[in-house]
This record gives structure tokens, sequence and C-alpha cells, in this order.
């Protein structure tokens, strides 16, 4: 067996890790247990830290696909043909290879995606959690009875779509793809997922531990290729059934209409510009903690983000002044060194938009606070970085208010009180989250139900866990990823019709109303 080509900054960890699961020199699709070089242009990974180019290779292109679709839909029969009971042992297998190669998982994840180390030990954690949660429900997922008032027995099955195509976007490459990967397989489908271009190998490194747990080789099937090649020839596949999409608004709408010409359902999971709101009565200390918490973390890049940050004036001086001073202590530096908080932007376009978009809001009147540039200490590494940045007295109407920036920037806009937070909230077309800071009970509540979004949080910003739904309102997307509704999402109902009459009457057309 040949060592993968990976001339990243040698982790005997990361190196062993990858020579196990994957056996092919090079970095190529990892489909039906085997690892297919691509055919099409060469892409480069570059490590976030460095700027330095660590990895190529060559986009999967349409025969690599079509031996997926093929090797999907037989699995699929495979793992239909085990028990419910069987299929959930294997899921929680799944999720105790992820815990027993921890360490080596959330390196690989720091080193091609930026993260910091400290994040992807706990994402690792996070996704063993999603198969494991999912293990449960293998044997749990049923219809129901409907009592009809004919003399029919009438039931309902909850039936997999068959190949499901999951493309996801390069922030939490390993969280998405399992987040997707293990409702998408509970209900009883294949999945053929095509990660980032810019991050395909913690994806990859799922699929063959899923194989590894048990699942019928081309169960699970990962594509390393481009979007607009490989991702649009996948979602047009005719083998298609559905089609999950985790990344931007303007990439989503392109997959659903390809998807749409098929007559094939998608769920999307877009962008936001989440809305922060804090009300003189909430407990500001928390509050100061939370709004750095919202934007910051993943060097905002993040879709849940907490972006715009809307402080009722009373406090609005005072808030900014705390949340700025605690903000520039925000340890900014190498992913791999326990201490970072915020790493580097993933790639040099987001640098640049981030960059482009701040300044773009100087000059339409914003009050840059801190931040707005690459931090000086880390100018000699030729990373990615981004200095936290605070943008104050932010108009809703500026594009830094209104457009998702993906990056450590923040947006604050102050306001009078309750229904003008409110309206300031709702003033974007996303809705993927938002969240309030009040001690007023009552207010809470208000405000929680007025808010257009999918995830709201009340003294709290961005706790998420696989048992409860997510998913975005407006332009943020639709149908719902995680918790029970997931499985609905990734299943189709069947209504069955029995009829239990001795002489059945022969009625042509409807049997008449009671
Ligand atoms: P992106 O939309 O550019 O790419 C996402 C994926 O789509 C990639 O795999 C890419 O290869 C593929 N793709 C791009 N164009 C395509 C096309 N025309 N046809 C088929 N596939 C195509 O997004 P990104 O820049 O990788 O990620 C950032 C975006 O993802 C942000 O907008 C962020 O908010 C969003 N996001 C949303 C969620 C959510 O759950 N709502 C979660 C994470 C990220």
């Amino acid at each position: 067996m040949n060592a993968p080509r990976i001339d990243i900054d040698g982790s005997a960890r990361v190196q062993e890790l990858l020579q196990s699961l994957l056996p092919s020199k090079d970095i190529g699709s990892f489909v039906g247990g085997r690892v297919l070089p691509g055919t099409g242009e060469t892409v480069e990974l570059v490590d976030p830290a460095t700027g330095q180019v660590f990895l190529t290779y060559a986009d999967a292109g349409p025969a690599v696909i079509d031996a997926a679709m093929d090797v999907a839909q037989q699995a699929q029969a495979r793992w239909l043909a085990m028990t419910p009971s069987a299929r959930g042992r294997i899921m929680w297998e799944i999720g105790r290879l992820l815990r027993e190669h921890a360490p080596a998982i959330a390196e690989l994840e720091t080193r091609s995606a930026g993260q910091p180390i400290r994040d992807t030990r706990g994402l690792v954690g996070k996704v063993a959690e999603m198969f494991e949660y999912y293990a449960g429900w293998c044997d749990k997922l049923h219809g129901e009875v409907i009592p009809v008032p004919t003399s029919h027995f009438n039931y309902t099955r909850r039936e997999p779509y068959g190949v499901v195509v999951q493309i996801t976007p390069w922030n939490a490459p390993l969280f998405t793809a399992g987040w997707q990967i293990a409702p998408a397989i509970c209900a009883g489908n294949a999945v053929v997922l095509k990660p980032s271009e810019l991050t395909p190998l913690t994806s990859l490194v799922l699929g063959a531990l899923c194989e590894r747990a048990g699942v019928p080789e081309g169960l699970v099937n990962v594509i390393a290729g481009v979007g607009r090649t490989s991702g649009q020839y996948a979602v047009a596949h005719p083998a298609t059934r559905l089609v999950v999409f985790v990344g931007s608004a303007a990439a989503g709408s392109a997959i659903a209409a390809t998807a749409a010409r098929k007559v094939v359902p998608c769920i999307l999971e877009l962008g936001g510009k989440s809305g922060n709101i804090v009300f003189a009565d909430g407990d500001l200390d928390r509050a100061v903690v939370g709004a750095q918490a919202a934007i910051f973390a993943g060097a905002g890049q993040s879709c849940v983000a907490g972006s715009r940050l809307l402080v009722q004036q009373s406090v609005h001086g005072e808030f900014v002044e705390k949340l700025a001073r605690a903000s520039e202590r925000i340890p900014v530096g190498s992913p791999l060194d326990d201490r970072t908080q915020i790493g580097p932007i993933h790639n040099r376009q987001q640098w640049t938009k981030i960059d482009e978009m701040v300044w773009q809001g100087v000059s339409d009147g914003a009050r840059l606070a801190i931040g707005g540039c690459r931090p000086a200490a880390l100018e000699a590494t030729g990373g990615f970085y981004y200095a936290p940045t605070i943008l104050d007295r932010v108009d809703p109407a500026m594009e830094i208010a209104r457009e998702e920036v993906f990056g450590p920037v923040l947006a604050v806009t102050p306001f009078e009180d309750e229904a003008e937070a409110i309206a300031i909230a709702n003033g974007t077309p996303y809705g993927l989250a938002g969240a309030v800071w009040t001690e007023n009970v009552g207010r809470a509540h208000r405000v929680a139900a007025q808010v257009r979004a999918g995830t709201f949080w009340i003294n709290s910003y961005k706790t998420i866990t696989v048992m409860s739904p997510f998913g975005g309102f407006g332009q943020s997307g639709y149908g719902r990823s995680s918790g029970k509704e997931a499985l609905m999402a990734y299943t189709q109902t069947k209504s069955v019709w029995v009829e239990t009459a001795e002489n059945p009457p022969v009625v042509f057309g409807y049997h008449p109303a009671e």
C-alpha cells in the first residue's frame, strides 16, 4: 500500500490515518471502497495558515460519478436487506471509530480547513454524537395506522429516497458531512457526498470510516471534485433521488434549478445575516461574551454567525466599548496552537472579500471601532488571518448590514425600542438564526416569536445539537436537518390501503363521505 502524497508539514498520526483508510498514493474520490483518481482540472489545496499549496488532485469527472451512482444503488439494496437494529449497531460503531481516531481527525481538519485545534477536537465528538443519535433511530422509524372511514386498513410507510447527493461547503467540512450522512443512512438511503473541492480530506476519511464500521461498500461515497463540474453532474444524474445542499444562496439556487428540471426535491441550508439583539435590561456582561462567541468563533466563517449586533440606544456606547476592548484580547494565531481562538480565513479569495466589504462599510459611513486588517504580528506567516473587526453605527440599509461577510466582522446598529429591534432583525432576506439578551421573560418570548429565523436563542448563542431541528427561513433555505425532522426530510411517505371487508362494495370513483 502506498502512502498518500500529503506534503503538508508532517504529522505522523495524520499520515497514519490517511494511509490506513485511503489506500492510494494520490487523493481521489472514495467510491465503493476504493480511491478513484479524477480526470478533470487540477485542484490545489492551500494551507490557510501559510498560504502554501500542500496538495493537488484532479477533479473527479463524469466517469467517477457514474461509478459512484452505480455502486450506491447496489449498496442501498444491501443496506435495506439488513435489519434496522443491525444498521443501528453499525452506525453506533461509526461513532466509536470517530472517537477512537479523534486526535488524528481533528488535526487533519485543523491543517486542511484552518479551524483552531481546540474547536476541531470538540467537533469530532459532535460528529460521533450524530451517528450515535441516529443509531438509536434506526429501529424506531416507522409509519402510522390511520382510522379511515371505509372498510380498509390504511397504514403509512416511511421509505428512503434511494441515492442522495449531498454538497457541502469549506467551513466545518467534517461536521457538515456527518450532519448530513448520519440521518441519510439512518433513513435507509445511500449517499454520494461532494464536499467543497477546497476541503475534501476529512470527508474522505469519514466515508472510509463508515465502511470500516460495516456499512456495505458503496453506501457512502465521497467525490473529490469541483462544484460547477462534478457537483452539477451529480445533481443532474438520472440516479439522484434527493439533493441536499449546504452552502451559499447563489450556488444553492443554481443547484435547485438543476434538480427542479429533473423534478428532484432539494433541501437547502444556505447563508445568514443573523441579528443578535441586546436590550438594556439584559445581563450585559454575559451578553458581551455572547456577542464575541456569536461572531468571532470560527473566525466568523459560520452560517449562524451573529454578524449583526443590535444594541439598545441607552447602553449602546458603553456596550460597544466593553465589547471592543474584550475582542481585541481574543487570541488570533496558528490553528494548531492550543491557545488560538481565531484561526485564519480559509482562503485568499474569502480574505479579500472580507476586507473589501469592511472598507465598503467604512466608506458607506460606518465607524471602524477595531480591526479591518491582517494582524501585524501574523504578517510574516503568509496565512490568511483577519483581525476581529467591529463596525459601529451601521445603518440597516448598508451592504455590511444586509450581505453575509463570512468573516470575523460585526456590524453594530443601535435601536430605541422592541418594535424597532424586531423590524431591523427582520430587515434582510435571510432568516437562519438570531438571539435576544434580556431579563424580561415576556419580552424574550415575544421577540423569539417575531424574529423570522429557523433557530433562535434567548440569553445564549450558537448552542446546536443533533437532537434539535436546524434550517432556514427565507433565503437561508428550506427543509430541516438534524433531529427527528431530518428523518422526515430524508424519507418519503407511502400510504397503503388494504381492503378488509368480506364482500367489499365495488365503488367507482370516491367512497361517499360519512
Ligand atoms: P459555496 O456555495 O461556494 O459552495 C458550497 C458547495 O457547493 C461546494 O461543495 C461547491 O463545490 C459546491 N458548488 C458551488 N457552486 C456549485 C454549482 N454551480 N453547482 C454545484 N455545486 C456547486 O459555499 P462555500 O463558499 O463553500 O461556503 C460558504 C457558504 O456556505 C456561506 O454562504 C455559508 O453561510 C454557507 N453555509 C450554510 C450552512 C447552513 O447550514 N445553512 C452551513 C455552513 C455553511
